[in-house]
């Protein structure tokens, strides 16, 4: 008889005296109090479990001979990790690159589509940097709804493994399409010359060669869902009119069999709106009556931007229960508009916050999202009123959980929840004088304060440093890659430089289409 081996005892970790923000009590001044994490959970949240260690009591939840790192958290803001609810890492390294310019102009410059195929070394690289910015701003979830074009399976290993090796917890979907940008976009077909269409791209583009999509998203998926317990898969149809009946329907299948989130993209530029006026007669123009033919409408559905959304929409969306998530930094970024805070608050749909694309916001920084969500009701509502800064946290916690699938694991410090969480220094002058807590973390901090994330009971970040992988190799390597990326893009500016006349005139005739409802103040004219 072979002994087994005996497990190795449990590593637990006691945050003492910090204030541990709570949405359900004191949000404007949360209480100090223990936090008690053994291995990746949130063993106990109170008063005196440090104090109890030092007269020598037994902790109930501390299992024998677990070994206790004591963390000293005076002074110290402790709050559940922030859930990115929305983001792609394919085009982080473009940053920068770009000024305030339209979306179907943005799409052209910054997708993958528009480039020559990548190297796995880049996309790992992409994949770390981003994450990174994420954490080192208290992001402990990602939505990373990726476009891997042409698609390359050692690509999706790549940035899985790259997940894995930075330590953020990730929900990872691959983005895809079956309908040519080209016939997805208003105008752009009868438009641009017949020379110039092959420049043209939309988000995602269809795989070359006949490649049956459901069934690809399908063999990726299985092959990979349980290989990491941080990472969950998620089904990503990048946008209603770019997928026919039959993907969206079989993705809903799919959905529904393997109890997965499905995340995409609704109405985040007029032309989204105008395209499904355009092309969806048998929906009534409508993307969210198409949704609901193709039985995907659900709680399981959370749709990102949603800006160009009717009334009677939006009160569908609340009926199904289906999520949205705001990204009001990308959308103004992009020109897109702003979306209805106040009419969706109303009506009870639950709002998650994203940071969106690396090259259309351009930061992972749920601050930036948090106060910009909390101040653009100002555009439609002059009277005093939501969202609030609760209302704000809440959309970047607890919220977001609800779209990932995760709810009740993530996005609270409660006792049997995972233990992802940051920690802020309270002397950064953001939260000097302490007068709300709340208000100080939407309004006032833009992730200065953030020196320490956890994720599954592990720190992450450590005195404002990445403890994972080594930031400083990465910075090198990235410096070398840009080289030819560089390279890469200034082609691709040029190719749209000579195509701009046309899709600017494809952009004038959208903007003065009427489609029902308007999302920008004003008529330009002052
Ligand atoms: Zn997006």
């Amino acid at each position: 008889m072979s002994l087994r081996p005996s497990s190795p005892p449990a590593s637990a970790v006691l945050i003492s005296g910090g204030r541990v923000f709570d949405l359900d009590g004191d949000v404007h001044h949360p209480e100090e109090k223990d936090l008690l994490i053994v291995a990746d959970r949130i063993a106990a949240c109170r008063k005196g479990i440090a104090a109890d260690l030092a007269a020598g009591k037994a902790l109930p939840e501390l299992p024998a001979g677990a070994s206790l790192e004591r963390f000293g958290a005076k002074g110290r803001l402790v709050v559940p990790g922030f859930v990115n609810s929305h983001y792609h890492s394919h085009d982080v390294l473009l940053k920068g690159c770009f000024e305030t310019i339209p979306l179907e102009l943005w799409v052209l410059s910054a997708l993958p589509p528009a480039f020559p195929k990548r190297s796995t070394a880049e996309i790992r690289a992409r994949t770390l940097l981003g994450a990174v910015e994420c954490l080192r701003s208290g992001i402990t979830t990602v939505q990373d709804l990726a476009t891997i074009y042409p698609y390359d399976e050692q690509h999706v290993d790549a940035i899985l493994k790259a997940y894995e090796d930075v330590g953020i917890r990730c929900v990872f979907a691959l983005q895809v399409t079956d309908i040519a940008g080209v016939k997805s976009i208003p105008f752009w077909d009868e438009i641009v010359p017949p020379s110039m269409k092959e420049g043209l791209s939309g988000a995602v583009e269809p795989y070359a060669g006949g490649i049956d999509v459901l069934e690809l998203v399908k063999s990726a998926m299985l092959k990979r869902e349980r290989l990491h317990p941080r990472i969950t898969w998620a089904l990503g149809p990048t946008s209603p009119e770019r997928c026919s009946e039959a993907l969206l329907g079989g993705l809903g299948d799919l959905s529904r069999s393997r109890d997965m989130p499905i995340y995409t993209h609704i109405y985040e530029s007029k032309a989204m709106a105008l395209i499904a006026r355009q092309s969806h007669a048998k929906d009534k123009g409508s993307l969210i009556n198409y949704l609901q033919r193709c039985g995907i409408l659900s709680p399981k559905l959370t749709l990102a931007h949603s800006v160009w959304m009717l009334p009677a929409e939006i009160r569908m969306l609340a009926d199904a229960g289906t999520n949205v998530v705001l990204n009001p930094v990308g959308n103004l970024k992009t020109r897109g508009g702003v979306a209805p805070i106040r009419p969706y608050m109303e009506a009870g749909v639950n709002i998650a916050l994203g940071c969106d694309n690396c090259s259309c916001s351009d930061a992972q920084n749920m601050f930036q999202s948090m106060k910009l969500f909390a101040s653009l009701a100002a555009i439609t509502h002059p009277e005093p009123g939501p969202p609030t800064a609760r209302d704000a946290l809440m959309a970047a916690t607890v919220s977001g959980a609800r779209t990932t699938g995760l709810a009740g694991e993530i996005g609270a410090l409660k006792p049997g929840m995972k233990a992802d969480l940051a920690i802020l220094d309270l002397s950064d002058p953001s939260f000097v004088p302490l007068n709300s807590v709340a208000r100080q973390l939407v309004f006032t901090e833009a992730g200065r304060s953030v020196e320490h994330v956890m994720v599954d009971g592990r720190f992450i970040v450590r005195d404002r440093r990445i403890t994972s992988i080594d930031e400083a190799a990465l910075r090198e390597e990235i410096a070398e890659l840009m080289v030819q990326l560089r390279r890469d893009l200034q082609g691709v500016l040029d190719r749209n430089q000579r195509m701009l006349p046309y899709l600017m005139e494809a952009h004038r005739r959208t903007w003065q289409s009427d489609i029902g409802l308007n999302r920008y103040i004003g008529t330009g004219n002052g």
